[in-house]
């Protein structure tokens, strides 16, 4: 055997003429597609090419737990140079393209995760032997960032698995795929049990004596299904982009439609033409805005959130035993079901035995589904739902770790709860509400350890919603708002770290899109061009839809108490944009879907339609407003309101500020987030970031009112170039 000093990223070992590159990027704990691995390959190939006459095999694994990360996507987010981008990635796509047509079997030995830029390697390698791990995700998530596979992925995909299905299983989903799933999608070609079989079956394979030559450089090969030209599929072909839309509902995600575009004019084309298309679509993404943006808010202020950049650092890590939930209802059902699922104990308190046990059968639901899709086991069920034990007697909390209380929004309601749980719970619990709207330092005054009172603000469904607030309250201490944190992460969830103000900010940044999509109702907007405006935008739902689904006279009371309350402090604001409209739907009696009436009428066979007494009540106007005018009144009132609740210090960080915003409340994942959206947003004029931001708020100020005048601290900002990312840095 001998081992010679090759380029320290990929170490070269060769036996029986079977050559073994091990990928070990130096100083790194994964392998990236940087800079130095374009150098390593290049020169590992030369060598290849020299030695080739002598040689039988050539096998590529990693010594990292995970086998390729990828692109480097702090790389991606620096790249603005269209040319130069499109020429490196040129230089690297056809360092792969000359591992495969190297004319020496090339095996891919995938020891563990191969996603993205890894999975790329891999497809270039004649053969894919993957450890038969479901930890191991092999896939092609780009498109969840706004990017598409630009290293031959998709040209590679597309001509193994045909485009169909290329496109639906593996490149517009960008799901993770475990081996078996892999294998059967054809993806791969072998398993093995363990990572010592790798090498053994990669040389029994080599051994066969395989041709060389990738499927689709055979001759006589055509791509399964067909191009687009052939019948079949090019009938099919036109509900590709149908379904898209549908999906998308119209909000400008580029990526996905380049992917497409990339693969099916890709499959019209010889392989170095479909090469060249795909680098083209990258080049187009990779510097497009929303691709930053998704890359800002999506993986780093994600990862920024995960890795616990708003924890204390102090504070050793903390996992709750026993929790005492106490409210049963919508709420406190769906928390007892999160923290259960999640091994803890749960004891669910309600007024009633009856009503907690109620509470208790929204887990049984839930599971039951679990259950009858094959998720989990019967047993498993059963062990999770016998960790919750209904109750109406204050005494069974005696000893938990944590309390979540989740009764009635009712400050001496909640007050006078915690009287009696206190003293039960163990002597150092940490305390809890999940209040939408009360501020936690006045509920604070309720307990006898206000250091150790905090907010945990769930998102209805809690089995779905991703995202916490964590709401720190004047006297909160470190070490409760650490022991919060680890608690919202134990459960699987996502925390955001804010302070104590009227409404947080999730619900008082979702407030002002609510009031703003209302006032534009009011100023006659057609009710169904708002609605479709709002999702085109990349919301969730429409406004209109969104306010029935609160009920409307939440809405309203919610904005009758703060102003109450801001007047009690002597600034009275005057009414918010949205208040007519609310008072005179209430009036009707038509107050949301929870009784079968608001702004929709919900037809006895499902479904909702727009209540034709709208053009009544708020007759349309007779010139419309434009379109983007209505979703950038949307878009700034949330955006601006997160600028200030930037400036207030209610939120922390922008990174809490974006995920939040996106996880929270609907916030559409193309911006990056509501602060995102400010540092990257495209004028009119093509200029990116917060001078093109304050110079359209003044417009949207002009045109519709003062609320949208930029605060001071922006137009600094803007006069100054920065960012918001960097200014709070
Ligand atoms: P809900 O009306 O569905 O449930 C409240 C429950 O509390 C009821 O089952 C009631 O019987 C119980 N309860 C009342 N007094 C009690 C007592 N003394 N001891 C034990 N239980 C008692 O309300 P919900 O929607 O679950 O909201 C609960 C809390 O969560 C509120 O503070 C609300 O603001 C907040 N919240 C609600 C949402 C939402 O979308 N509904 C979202 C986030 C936060």
């Amino acid at each position: 055997m001998t081992e010679t000093p090759a380029p320290a990223y990929i170490r070269w070992t060769e036996e029986d003429g079977i050559v073994v590159l091990t990928l070990d990027e130096p100083g790194k704990s994964v392998n990236t597609m940087n800079e130095a691995f374009g150098l390593a390959l290049a020169e590992v190939l030369q060598r290849l090419d020299e030695q080739k006459d002598s040689l039988r095999g050539v096998v590529i694994t990693s010594a990292k737990s995970t086998f390729f990360a990828g692109g480097d996507l702090n790389e991606l987010l620096a790249v603005d140079d269209a040319a130069a981008f499109f020429a490196h990635i040129t230089e690297l796509k056809a360092l792969l393209r000359r591992l495969e047509t190297l004319g020496v079997p090339v095996v891919a030995a995938i020891n563990g995760t191969a996603l993205g830029g890894g999975l790329e390697l891999a497809l270039s390698c004649h053969r894919r032997i993957v450890v038969d791990d479901p930890k191991i995700a092999l896939g092609q998530p780009e498109v969840q960032l706004g990017l598409l596979p630009g290293g031959g992925g998709i040209v590679r995909l597309v001509r193994m698995l045909g485009l169909q299905k290329a496109l639906t299983e593996v490149l517009l989903q960008g799901r993770n795929i475990a081996p078996r799933k892999a294998l059967e999608l054809g993806i791969v070609d072998e398993l093995v049990g363990s990572p010592d079989q790798l090498l053994d079956a990669a040389k029994a394979w080599i051994a066969t004596g395989p041709e060389p030559v990738q499927p689709f450089d055979r001759k006589g090969y055509k791509i399964p299904g067909g191009t687009p030209s052939t019948p079949a599929l090019a009938m099919m072909l036109p509900a590709f982009p149908a379904t898209l839309v549908k999906q998308l509902k119209g909000a400008p995600y580029p990526a996905p439609r380049a992917i497409m575009a990339a693969a099916v004019e890709g499959a019209q084309v010889d392989v170095d033409t479909a090469h060249r298309i795909e680098s083209r679509y990258f080049t187009e993404l990779v510097t497009g805005q929303i691709a930053k943006n998704m890359i800002t808010g999506l993986f780093f202020d994600m990862q920024r959130i995960k890795s616990g950049g708003s924890r204390p650092q102090g504070p050793e890590r903390w996992r709750a035993t026993r929790v005492a939930v106490i409210g049963a209802g919508m709420m406190g059902a769906g928390i007892a079901y999160a923290f259960a699922r999640k091994g803890v104990d749960v004891v669910l308190k309600d007024v009633s035995l009856e009503a907690a046990e109620r509470g208790k059968s929204y887990s049984q639901k839930l599971l039951d589904k679990a259950v009858s899709r094959g998720r989990i086991t019967e047993a498993q069920r059963d062990e999770t739902l016998a960790r919750i034990t209904p109750t109406d007697d204050y005494a069974a909390i005696a000893g938990c770790d944590l309390m979540v209380e989740a009764v009635f929004e009712d400050p001496s309601l909640k007050t006078s709860v915690y009287a009696e749980a206190e003293p039960l719970l163990a002597g150092d619990a940490l305390l809890a509400s999940n209040t939408s709207t009360l501020p936690i330092t006045g509920l604070a005054g309720g307990v006898t350890r206000p250091e150790d009172f905090i907010g945990l603000h769930f998102f209805s469904p809690v089995d779905k919603m991703q995202l916490v607030e964590i709401i720190v309250g004047e006297k909160t201490s470190d070490a409760a708002l650490a022991r919060a944190f680890d608690v919202v992460q134990q459960i699987g969830k996502v925390p955001i770290v804010v302070n104590d103000s009227r409404g947080f900010f999730t619900s008082r940044d979702i407030g002002m899109m609510v009031h703003e999509g209302l006032a534009m109702l009011g100023e006659g907007v057609d009710p169904m061009t708002l609605e479709r405006a709002a999702t085109q935008a990349g919301f969730p739902v429409g406004v209109l839809q969104l306010v029935d689904e609160l009920t409307l006279t939440l809405n309203k009371r919610i904005s009758d108490t703060t102003r109450a309350e801001l007047a009690a402090e002597g600034r009275d604001p005057g009414p918010a944009p949205g208040d007519a409209v609310l008072a005179a739907m209430v009036e009707t009696g038509r107050v949301g879907r929870s009784t079968g009436a608001g702004f929709y009428d919900y037809p006895e066979g499902g479904g909702r339609v727009i209540w034709t007494g709208l053009a009544e009540l708020f007759p349309p106007a007779a010139g419309q407003i434009p379109v983007r005018d209505i979703q950038e009144r949307l878009l700034f009132a949330m955006s601006l309101e997160a600028v200030r609740c930037l400036d207030e210090g209610v939120l922390r960080t922008v990174a809490d500020g974006n995920v939040g915003s996106i996880l929270g409340i609907g916030f559409p994942p193309w911006t990056g987030g509501a602060l995102q959206y400010v540092d990257g947003y495209e004028g009119a004029d093509g200029s990116r970031g917060v001078a093109g931001y304050v110079a359209r708020a003044d417009e949207l100020a002009a045109a519709y009112g003062a609320r949208f005048t930029p605060p001071d601290s922006l137009r600094e900002l803007a006069a100054a170039g920065g960012r918001l990312a960097a200014a709070h840095a």
